[in-house]
């Protein structure tokens, strides 16, 4: 019989934890701090009280859970169930998570990416449901990807498939990006991007409001909130953002030809003002047949689709 499972969507900041049924319904969550610097036994720790604590709240014994599934941002080697590399997560190098968490608790663990984990949710109980060609797109600090073809999880061959936010938009000089090449996607749009573009508007004189609504930093939500308020130049920080990653995806619609693509991740939260000039650039730019197949939408699961996600990587 199908039992529940728990979903743990490891991030920089923050542990997110949930158990969560086989409808997808998260029957309890918590959230404790990764606190990478104290290094990375602390958080294994931390995480292995945080599934007692959750047992017990939930009045559950560890047999009626079926396994224990993790996201973590980076590379994970999901058939060893090790975190090969988490660059937002100090320490995590060669960490392999499932073999100590079954250690401690006797039931299967998997791991994989966050952004993969969110694909998965989203196919099974948000947006994507119903699809067997998708890509789940996450644009945040970075921009990243959990493909979904004929059904299946693409995982590539060596776990590193889905990079979206390293597909080149410039051959030379572009802007440098942290991966250390240069025309990256994710060197254009990210969410760092998207303030690099206002201070140099700022830096060039133009006046705007989001330098005004500042506190005291400049963000993506800042910019976001200015050109809700009409702000012209935050206006055309989105619609340059948007045709920046509508026309890298315009080249992953013409090589995968998805039914849908899901658009999550925090900078995602600016809706149509990223989503209009993106679905616009991208419908224009894509080959005709594999470009109007496509379905641009936002992401329906918000931040649970990294725990639900998670638990799916355990099969039932
Ligand atoms: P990470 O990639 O670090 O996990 P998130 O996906 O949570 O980050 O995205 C965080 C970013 O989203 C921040 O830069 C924040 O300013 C931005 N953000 C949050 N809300 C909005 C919004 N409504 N519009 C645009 N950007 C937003």
């Amino acid at each position: 019989m199908k039992k529940n499972k728990i979903g743990i969507d490891v991030g920089g900041t923050n542990v997110k934890l949930a158990l969560i049924d086989r409808n997808g319904n998260i029957l309890y969550q918590n959230t404790v701090p990764t606190r990478a610097e104290m290094g990375y036994e602390y958080t294994v720790n931390n995480i292995k009280q945080s599934v007692y604590e959750l047992l017990k709240e939930t009045k559950s014994t560890i047999d009626t859970i079926d396994g224990i599934g993790f996201g973590f941002p980076g590379q994970v080697d999901y058939k060893s169930g090790v975190v090969r590399l988490a660059p937002n997560i100090p320490g995590w190098a060669d960490i392999p998570i499932a073999k100590m968490i079954e250690d401690e608790f006797h039931v299967p663990v998997c791991a994989d990416n966050d952004v993969r984990c969110a694909a998965l949710g989203e196919l099974n109980f948000g947006a994507g449901a119903g699809c067997e060609n998708l890509i789940c797109v996450t644009v945040g600090t970075g921009i990243g990807a959990g493909l979904i073809v004929n059904g299946r999880l693409v995982r590539g061959a060596s776990n590193a498939a889905g990079e979206i936010g390293h597909v080149k938009l410039q051959m030379h000089e572009g802007p440098l990006c942290g991966c250390g090449d240069t025309g990256c996607m994710e060197a254009f749009a990210s969410g760092p991007a998207i303030v690099a573009m206002a201070e140099n508007y700022i830096r060039g004189g133009k006046s705007t409001k989001y330098r005004e609504m500042a506190n005291p930093e400049i963000t993506p939500f800042v910019i976001c909130e200015a050109a809700k308020a009409d702000d012209p130049v935050a206006i055309r920080i989105f619609n340059v953002m948007g045709e920046y990653i509508g026309i890298g995806l315009a080249s992953v619609v013409n090589l995968l030809n998805p039914e849908k693509i899901i658009i999550g991740g925090g900078v995602a939260d600016a809706g149509d003002l990223l989503l209009k000039p993106l679905t616009e650039t991208l419908k224009k730019r894509a080959m005709k047949i594999a470009g109007s197949a496509v379905e641009i939408v936002p992401a329906q699961l918000g931040n649970t689709a990294g725990v639900i996600g998670a638990s799916l990587l355990i099969e039932s």
